[in-house]
């Protein structure tokens, strides 16, 4: 997608060169650098799957938006929308998402709820993610500078069938958070639920 690019001036009122350094000011060098290459999966995934492309190149370029805040600028963001008093009992790891489409919308001006959604669901998944929500899910995830056991399956589970890939991979992150004996986040137990265990989808993986 063009630098010069104008997006649909009601989603974000600036260019694609815009938003990229807007976004570069916010992040050090490697985390810029994955944001870089998730918008470029996202653009990928999101042409095969009749995807916006624009909000797929914004919700790659925006996901990891909050990731280097500071943990007293989530709880004064948390504060300040009323949110969940029970995201005070989380970190870094879900609040970059959950709350950091807060900072999208407040600093960036994206107002475009899909696109928010999207950056709230990027690390959890939800029992209603909609396709846009689901390309950035799997573009985090499968980006080419992902080297995990399994990363190839996971791309060509992906690369059949999207839905299956949002199921492969919040089985394979559950099972690794609790060989780590990790905290699960509510959300993520429940987008195992749906997604894995109700669906009780048969894929060949
Ligand atoms: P990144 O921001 O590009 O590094 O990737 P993600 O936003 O997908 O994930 C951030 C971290 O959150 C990863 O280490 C995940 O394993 C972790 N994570 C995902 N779900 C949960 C959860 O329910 N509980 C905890 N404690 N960590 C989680
Ligand atoms: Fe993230
Ligand atoms: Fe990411």
């Amino acid at each position: 997608m063009n630098e010069n690019l104008h997006y649909q001036q009601h989603i974000y009122n600036g260019t694609r060169a815009e938003l990229i350094e807007a976004v570069h000011a916010k992040l050090n060098e490697s985390r810029f650098d994955h944001v870089m290459r998730v918008e470029q999966t996202a653009l990928a995934l999101a042409e095969v799957n009749g995807v916006d492309l624009e909000k797929a190149s914004i919700a790659g370029l925006v996901h990891d938006y909050a990731k280097q805040r500071t943990d007293d600028a989530f709880v004064a963001m948390i504060k300040k929308h009323h949110m969940d008093p029970d995201l005070l009992n989380w970190g870094n790891a879900i609040w970059h998402g959950v709350v950091g489409a807060e900072f999208v919308r407040d600093e960036l001006g994206i107002y475009d709820e899909e696109i928010l959604n999207a950056v709230r669901q990027h690390t959890t998944g939800a029992v209603e993610m909609a396709p846009l929500a689901q390309v950035t899910y799997m573009a985090d995830y499968l980006e080419p500078a992902r080297h995990f056991d399994g990363v190839e399956e996971a791309r060509q589970v992906t690369a059949k069938d999207l839905a299956a890939g949002v199921a492969y991979q919040t089985e394979h992150t559950l099972t690794y958070l609790i060989e780590k004996h990790a905290p699960i986040y509510p959300a993520t137990i429940a987008t195992y639920n749906y997604w894995v265990a109700n669906k009780k989808m048969k894929y060949n993986y």
